[in-house]
C-alpha cells in the first residue's frame, strides 16, 4: 500500500530561507554526496563528515586490508578489490543530470564495465562541478548522533553530533568535539561490517580465515588450496581470480547445485582447479575441510564471500530505529523511521536499484521533506505503511533479511520517484539496458563486462544522449532478458536466501 505524500504549493524564496535548516550528513561516498548536493538545492545549510581522507566511499579503494581482524571490520571502510570491474553498465550509472561519460582527456578506462578507479574519479568530477568539497570535513568521523531535542509537539527539533577530527596532515592529533544540527542524514553505507557464517569448529581452525572485505590482490594465495565461502558477485569474482594463481579453489554455495545461476554453471566447468561444494561440514584444527557431500581438503586459507550487515554504530535514537536480522526499521519508504522524521532519515539503505539515480531521489525527497516543500504524512500512518509494506514482501517470500532488495523493480523506482518528488518516469531505454545487463551477468558471468549486445533502442538513444562510442546492434531474445526474482535473492555477495 503507499501512502500519498502531499507537496505544497511551490515555496517562494523567502519561504525556502525561513524553513533553511543545519543538516549533517554522516558520510561521503555516493549517497551523502548526492544528499549534499539535493539539500543544497534546497537551500540548506549542509556539513558532510566523513571519516575517510578523501570522497567515494567504496569505490575509494584502500589497499590496506584490516590485518589484525581479517574477519571483522577493525576500521577500513572499502570492501573494494583491486581488480573490481563495475558490475553495470556505465551509461546507467550516472546522477540524472551528470553523465558517467569515458573522460577523452586522460588515461581514464573508457570501457562500459570500468574498474572501480574509474568511477572514484567520476565522483571527484562531480563534487569539483557542483562545488561539493567545500561541505565536506575529511578524517571526521561521526562517534555519536543522539540527544534529540523535542518541540512542545513532541517533533523532533535538534540533533547532537560528536565526531573526532584527525590526521590534518600537521599532526595525528585528535580532537574530540560536538555540533547541534536540525537534521541529520545517515549516508554511511553498507558494505562494511562484514557477515559471517556459523560453522562448527570456525573457531579453533587456525590458518587463514578472512571475509571478502578484507580481500585485495590474489598475491598471497599463490599455490595455495583455498576454500571460498558465497558463490555471488563478490565470491565469483574473487573465485575465478584466484584459480588462476592457487592450486584448487573449492567454492562453497549454500545452494543446490542446480539453483547456482546459469553464468556459473557455465563458468565452473572452463577451469580444471574450481571445485563445487555445497557446504560444509565442520572445520578441524589441523586444517581440514569437511564438506557436506562427504569429501574433506586440507585447505590454507578460507575466504568468507558472505555479505554484509547493517550497522549504525554512532545513532543513538533509544530504540526507535533498530537493525534486526538486516532490516533498518520502522523505515517509511527505506528512508524515513516515522518517529523521527523529517530531521532523521536514511539515503542509500536499498540495494539492488540503479545507483547512484535512486539514491538520488532519496536525498531529493528528504531536501523538500526539510524544507516543507514536501509533506510526509503523519507517523502512525508511515508508520503502518512501512508494516504493510513489509508484510506484503514476506508473503512474496522475500527473508527478512533482505527487506531492503529492491531486486530492480523498475515499476517501485519509478513511482518512488514520481510519488515522492515529481521526477518524470526515466525513459524505456534505460530499463531496457539494465535489464539486459541483469540478465547477462546471470546469463554470462565471465564474459557479461566485455561481451554484451544492444537493441536498437538502446543504440539509438545512446547516440542521441551523446555516447559517442555506442557498441555494435544486436538484440537479446526474451528468454535472455527473463531475471527471475530467485535468481536475484541475493545481495552483494550474500548467502542465498531461500
Ligand atoms: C565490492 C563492491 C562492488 C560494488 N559494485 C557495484 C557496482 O558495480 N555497481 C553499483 O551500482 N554498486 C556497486 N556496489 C555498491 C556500492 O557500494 C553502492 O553503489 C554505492 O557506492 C554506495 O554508496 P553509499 O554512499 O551509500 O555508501 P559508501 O560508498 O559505503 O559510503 C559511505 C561513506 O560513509 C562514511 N562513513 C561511514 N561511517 C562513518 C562515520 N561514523 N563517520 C563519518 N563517515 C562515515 C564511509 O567512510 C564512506 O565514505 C558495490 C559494492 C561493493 C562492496
Amino acid at each position: 500500500m503507499h501512502v500519498a505524500v502531499k507537496m505544497m504549493a511551490s515555496s517562494t524564496e523567502e519561504e525556502l530561507e525561513m524553513n533553511k535548516k543545519k543538516v549533517c550528513v554522516v558520510g561521503a561516498g555516493v549517497s551523502g554526496l548526492v544528499s549534499a548536493r539535493e539539500l543544497r538545492r534546497e537551500g540548506h545549510d549542509v556539513t558532510v563528515m566523513e571519516q575517510s581522507g578523501g570522497v567515494g566511499g567504496q569505490w575509494l579503494y584502500d589497499p590496506r586490508t584490516d590485518a589484525s581482524d581479517p574477519l571483522g571490520a577493525a576500521g577500513v571502510h572499502s570492501s573494494v578489490y583491486a581488480s573490481l570491474r563495475l558490475t553495470s553498465p556505465r551509461d546507467i550509472m550516472g546522477f540524472s543530470d551528470f553523465p558517467f561519460f569515458p573522460r577523452s582527456n586522460d588515461d581514464g578506462d573508457s570501457r562500459r564495465y570500468p574498474g572501480h578507479a574509474e568511477f572514484l574519479r567520476y565522483i571527484r568530477d562531480y563534487c569539483d562541478t557542483f562545488g561539493l568539497m567545500d561541505a565536506v570535513r575529511l578524517n571526521t568521523k561521526v562517534l555519536h548522533v543522539g540527544r534529540p531535542l523535542l518541540d512542545d509537539d513532541g517533533v523532533v527539533t535538534r540533533w547532537t553530533v560528536r565526531y573526532c577530527s584527525s590526521g590534518h596532515g600537521v599532526s595525528e592529533h585528535e580532537a574530540v568535539a560536538e555540533e547541534e544540527f536540525d537534521a541529520v542524514v545517515v549516508a554511511s553505507g553498507h558494505y562494511s561490517q562484514p557477515r559471517l557464517p556459523a560453522i562448527n569448529g570456525m573457531d579453533k581452525w587456525t590458518r587463514r580465515q578472512l571475509h571478502s572485505h578484507s580481500y585485495r590482490v590474489p598475491d598471497s594465495f599463490h599455490a595455495e588450496v583455498v576454500v571460498l565461502v558465497g558463490f555471488h558477485q563478490s565470491g565469483v569474482d574473487i573465485a575465478l581470480e584466484l584459480c588462476k594463481v592457487a592450486r584448487d579453489v573449492h567454492v562453497v554455495s549454500v545452494k543446490s547445485l542446480e539453483g547456482l545461476t546459469p553464468g556459473v554453471r557455465k563458468a565452473v566447468p572452463r577451469h580444471h582447479n574450481l571445485h563445487l561444494h555445497l557446504q560444509i561440514e565442520c572445520l578441524c584444527e589441523d586444517g581440514k575441510v569437511m564438506f557436506a557431500d562427504g569429501s574433506c581438503v586440507v585447505a590454507d586459507s578460507i575466504i568468507y564471500c558472505t555479505g554484509y550487515d547493517f550497522s549504525f554504530p554512532f545513532l543513538d535514537t533509544g530504540g526507535l530505529v533498530t537493525v534486526d536480522d538486516n532490516r533498518v526499521g520502522p523505515l517509511f519508504e527505506h528512508t524515513f523511521p516515522p518517529a523521527l522524521a523529517p530531521s532523521l532519515s536514511f539515503v542509500g539503505v536499498p540495494s539492488q536499484v540503479q545507483t547512484p539515480l535512486f539514491y538520488e531521489v532519496q536525498a531529493r525527497w528528504v531536501a523538500q521533506a526539510l524544507s516543507g516543500r514536501r509533506l510526509l504524512p503523519p507517523a502512525e500512518e508511515m508508520l503502518r505503511a512501512a508494516e504493510e509494506y513489509h508484510r506484503a514482501r514476506e508473503k512474496a517470500g522475500v527473508p527478512r533479511r533482505m527487506s531492503h532488495a529492491i531486486f530492480f523493480d523498475f515499476d517501485y523506482c519509478d513511482e518512488f520517484g514520481e510519488k515522492h518528488v515529481g521526477l518524470p518516469r526515466p525513459p524505456e531505454w534505460k530499463k531496457e539496458l539494465m535489464r539486459a545487463a541483469v540478465a547477462r551477468l546471470l546469463q554470462d558471468t565471465e564474459t557479461f563486462r566485455d561481451d554484451y549486445r544492444d537493441g536498437d533502442l538502446v543504440l539509438e538513444s545512446l547516440r542521441l544522449e551523446g555516447w559517442s562510442s555506442a557498441p555494435s546492434p544486436g538484440t537479446l531474445n526474451d528468454k535472455e532478458n527473463g531475471i527471475a526474482m530467485h535468481d536475484m535473492m541475493h545481495d552483494r555477495d550474500g548467502e542465498t536466501l531461500e
